[in-house]
């Protein structure tokens, strides 16, 4: 079996067992692999084995990979900072974009998405940990974020995202994610109907599962470590 096989099998196997530890838990969880900055090859490689969904960061290296792919009819996620003068091309050449913590960069992408395709999938970047370091909205600015989103016609509002800060300790990381899933909750009941709870890397795949993630951006642990 070859690595990229391997992993697969290996992530699959984590997610199951964190489902059957979750037991509040519904439905299942879906695998974005995070592909920046592997190379085409490894992508074909994955999406061989049946997977669909693949998540990028940088515009500059995505765009000649999405073009090397077309014939594979891959569903594309921007999960990365956007600039203002980027947000055409993202509007463009992308199925989602997990980043958008800006009414600006909402606008943007709303009046630049082609009137041929679908309206652009966006979650709401949340700073869950308020670090200053961060991207992402305050979490007491994210309902008034989300609902001036869900006015836009060329953008259909899917969810939260959410990169918490770095702990190995398991409580910690279940913590962070478990705030996200509130104000994910809260939103809902507020009318929101959000379906999409983006949550969970590599390393902490486990906790979000078990604070109710839906979409996991898994990269590491699919393709091995990134290329230098
Ligand atoms: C790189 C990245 C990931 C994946 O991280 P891994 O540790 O490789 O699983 C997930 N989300 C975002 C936003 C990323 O930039």
């Amino acid at each position: 079996m070859s690595n990229i096989a391997d992993n697969l099998n290996k992530v699959q196997s984590r997610i199951a067992k964190a489902l059957a530890h979750a037991s509040n838990r519904q439905s299942d969880v879906q695998i974005l692999a995070v592909s920046k900055q592997q190379h085409a090859d490894a992508i074909r490689e994955l999406a061989a084995l049946g997977m669909h969904d693949f998540g990028e960061n940088y515009l500059q290296d995505a765009l000649p990979k999405l073009e090397q792919l077309a014939d594979l009819h891959l569903c594309w996620h921007f999960i990365g900072h956007i600039q203002t003068n980027k947000t055409r091309l993202v509007a463009q050449h992308f199925d989602w974009v997990h980043s958008v913590d800006r009414l600006k960069i909402a606008r943007r992408l709303n009046d630049q998405r082609p009137d041929q395709l679908a309206p652009l999938n966006v979650c709401v970047q949340v700073n869950i940990s308020e670090e200053d370091s961060k991207d992402g909205v305050a979490p007491n600015a994210a309902e008034q974020l989300v609902r001036q989103i869900a006015e836009l016609p060329r953008l259909k509002l899917r969810g939260l995202m959410a990169i918490p800060r770095a702990s190995s300790d398991f409580e910690q990381q279940v913590q962070a994610f478990t705030e996200l899933k509130s104000l994910f909750d809260r939103l809902n009941t507020g009318g929101a109907q959000l379906d999409t709870l983006s949550m969970g890397m590599s390393y902490d795949l486990e906790a979000a599962i078990a604070a109710g993630a839906t979409m996991l951006r898994i990269g590491q642990a699919l393709f091995g470590p990134r290329p230098a």
